[in-house]
């Protein structure tokens, strides 16, 4: 199968241009101007007069089918990858979880068995560390090496994920040697859970108190205590959906300093505020941990964006029904389940609301939802580029067309949307998965199993700015 992509404007981390593509089979064979006009032929043309052609996003924060708070996220690799393929994602990395007590293995094998098969896209996995001890420790080094390479730990939720220093430290040491990667949850969980026990029996248990008890400060202080340890272990460490700007200051201040620390954001960080918490027990629809931040962290997130500070954008999509899931948390914000749903929008939000409003130029948004994420999780440049030899995972994007995002028209498998009646400009016309089209002018074209597991490599930092 050859499909020739022509007339569009290629954009990349690197520059844009003018070019066609010809990707045969799997991957791009050949780019340059006028392909059919030098013999090319090809299967099938997709005319991308007037748009971008991109390569596929990249979400390295995902949690489909995630137990979580007594009942589980609601995407399946199937239902989310192709919600993911809607809204210009082609390639997820989600996070296997280690359950107390069992191995990494089990976990990681769990979650090959709930993928494998259904995925429609391609896929990659972190591992969530619950414990940290000699046998886990040794496992790590055997993942790293079958292209499982990075390892999230938590200081937040005491007595589920939490991890104390002494167990970061150890993971930290570890992958100083094997090349792996430690990413943290960081929010000084045991002080917030004072201070929200202290929220309720003061009366407030509405969402609202996730928000409030959950305290910026508190994201800076463990955000900074984490970096301390990776520079006393020697190993780079990376910063999941930070939120803070007092978390952002800390990252900055280390890397000024020579640290290989490293930070994504989210969508609900740079769109969402605690005023979308208020109105009651509708705030459950945005709880998510981190929470979200007042409005004036927005910019200073925005400015570490354009300055490199922070390398990404993820989603932590980790969507649950309002009614039914989210509501388990009535009369107590802390039984509301965590996570929101997010990884249809986040192209097409940071298009708008990073390239549109005129923050980011077109290049680097394609590098914070593409690139950077490919570098950075050991897949470039088989993902993240277009090049002749990658992967045909490609969106041609037009960058005028404007929509509104609803649950109504969404598809991922959640009933609401925290995004619901934004009108966005830039949506996804034509989405490929090496090589095959899933997504043409709205309609799904791919099929359950397409997506295949990716082997990926420890980074190799000496590439990341
Ligand atoms: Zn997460």
């Amino acid at each position: 199968m050859r499909t020739l992509i022509t007339n569009g404007t290629i954009v990349t981390a690197d520059g844009s241009y003018a070019a066609d593509i010809l990707i045969d089979g799997e991957t791009i064979a050949s780019i340059g101007h006028d392909l059919a006009g030098g013999g090319a032929t090809a299967d099938d043309t997709i005319d991308a007069t007037g748009k971008y052609v991109i390569p596929g996003g990249i979400d390295v924060h995902t949690h489909m089918e995630l137990p979580f708070g007594g009942t589980f996220a609601k995407d399946t690799f199937e239902s989310g990858t192709r919600a993911a393929a809607f809204g210009g994602t082609t390639s997820i990395v989600d996070f296997a979880v280690q359950s107390r007590g069992a191995s990494l293995r089990e976990g990681l094998d769990t979650w090959h068995a709930k993928a494998e098969g259904n995925a429609v896209t391609d896929y990659g996995f972190h591992m969530i560390m619950s414990d940290v001890n000699d046998d886990t420790l040794a496992e790590m080094d055997g993942l790293v090496a079958e292209g499982v390479p990075d390892f999230k730990l938590f200081t937040a939720y005491p007595g589920v994920f939490y991890s104390d220093d002494g167990a970061i430290f150890r993971a930290l040491q570890q992958t100083a040697g094997n090349g792996g990667l430690i990413m943290m949850h960081a929010e000084n969980g045991m002080a917030i859970d004072v201070v929200a026990a202290q929220t309720v029996a003061a009366g407030t248990t509405d969402p609202i108190g996730h928000g409030l008890a959950r305290k910026a400060v508190f994201e800076g202080e463990a955000t900074n205590r984490v970096i301390r340890l990776a520079e006393a272990a020697g190993a780079p460490i990376y910063i999941v959906h930070l939120s803070a700007k007092e978390a952002l200051a800390e990252l900055k201040a280390a890397r000024d300093r020579g640290t290989k620390a490293f930070a994504e954001t989210c969508p609900q960080y740079l769109f969402l505020s605690l005023d979308d918490m208020g109105n009651g027990f509708e705030g459950a629809k945005y709880v998510c941990s981190p929470p979200l931040r007042t409005q004036d962290h927005w910019e200073e997130l925005w400015t570490g964006l354009v300055k490199d500070d922070l390398q990404l954008v993820a989603t932590d999509h980790c969507p649950f029904d309002f009614h039914g899931q989210k509501e388990l948390g009535r009369g107590d914000f802390r039984k509301v389940p965590n996570g929101l749903p997010g990884v249809e929008d986040r192209v097409d939000l940071l298009h708008d609301g990073g390239v549109v409003a005129g923050r980011i130029s077109k290049e680097r948004w394609v590098e914070i939802i593409s690139t950077a994420p490919a570098k950075l999780f050991g897949m470039y440049p088989h993902k993240g580029a277009v090049a002749i030899g990658a992967d045909a995972d490609l969106v041609v994007y037009d960058p005028n067309r404007k929509r509104v995002i609803s649950a109504a028209s969404h598809h991922m498998d959640v009933d609401y949307s925290c995004y619901e009646g934004r009108s966005v400009q830039g949506a996804s016309d034509v989405v490929l998965s090496r090589g095959s089209v899933v997504v043409r002018n709205g309609e799904f074209t791919g099929h359950k199993g397409h997506g295949k597991f990716i082997k990926r490599s420890p980074a190799d930092y000496v590439r990341i700015n």
